[in-house]
């Protein structure tokens, strides 16, 4: 890597911040061998050469604490609606599923013949 000297208008990869990907850029100058300012190739924007290093990004907090964050910042809305969990609320009522239509007797259909058809009444 460093034997390869650099020269002016040398295509090399660096980070560029404003695409904020590591992309093709010139040389655009150079101070004792060494770049110094590069231009990107997809963006044309001048900037220090950032020795095609990503620069460590501000650590995102997770999502569960983005979402404490969001949730302490926002107390208008929860004012709206009841605590839930402080409430103890009644136990839901067991869903109706016995309530269906009135069906025809089933057929039983059973490979075995000899056999009567389980939970038979
Ligand atoms: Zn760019």
């Amino acid at each position: 890597m460093i034997d390869a000297i650099p020269r002016l208008g040398d295509i090399i990869d660096d980070y560029c911040p404003r695409c904020r990907l590591l992309l093709n850029h010139a040389v655009a100058s150079l101070v004792d061998g060494k770049v110094v300012k590069v231009v990107c190739q997809t963006c044309h924007s001048e900037h220090p050469y950032k020795n095609a290093e990503v620069p460590e990004k501000k650590k995102k907090p997770a999502r569960a604490a983005l979402f404490s964050q969001v949730l302490a910042k926002a107390p208008a809305e929860a004012e709206e609606e009841p605590p839930a969990e402080e409430a103890p609320a009644p136990p839901p009522p067991p869903p109706p599923e016995k309530k269906k239509k009135a069906s025809p007797p089933a057929r039983y259909i059973s490979r075995h013949k000899t056999r009567p058809p389980r939970g038979g009444r």
